[in-house]
């Protein structure tokens, strides 16, 4: 075979004798649909994925600075921050947030656990050095 002949070959299109399925028409055009959003779905969880770091990193970071500055505030006694009276109603929302023992109740008055959570200091606007 010459090599004209190939590239007429090559070059000529295949046609068929009955018209194309219309239900694989239908089908490759809703596999197109799923494929371009599982490529957004992607995208997004990239996105999101980048906000969890960051907010983890702000809390690691918080937690850092509030254990300093906690542990050097004269309203820390044992572990327990006395510059703050909490409303039962915040304590049973920080309870179910973060865990049970977050909180303390002594002489009825309920009071933050600092070593539980620790992030508070760092923005604690009543810090008082010792
Ligand atoms: S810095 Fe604020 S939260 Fe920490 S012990 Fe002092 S008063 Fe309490």
């Amino acid at each position: 075979m010459s090599e004209q002949t190939q590239v007429q070959i090559l070059q000529t299109a295949i046609t068929a004798e009955v018209p194309p399925n219309a239900e694989l028409i239908e089908i490759k055009k809703m596999v197109s649909e799923i494929i371009e959003k599982i490529n957004s779905i992607g995208s997004e969880v990239v996105a999101f994925t980048q906000h969890v770091n960051t907010i983890k990193t702000l809390s690691i970071i918080l937690g850092s600075i509030g254990i300093w500055r906690c542990s050097s505030c004269k309203m820390n006694v044992n572990g327990v921050c006395t510059g703050w009276r909490l409303p039962e109603d915040l304590s049973n929302s920080l309870k179910h947030l973060l865990s049970d023992d977050a909180v303390i109740q002594q002489e009825n008055i309920y009071r933050l656990r600092i070593d539980r959570l620790s992030f508070i200091g760092a923005i604690c606007p009543i810090y008082i050095q010792r």
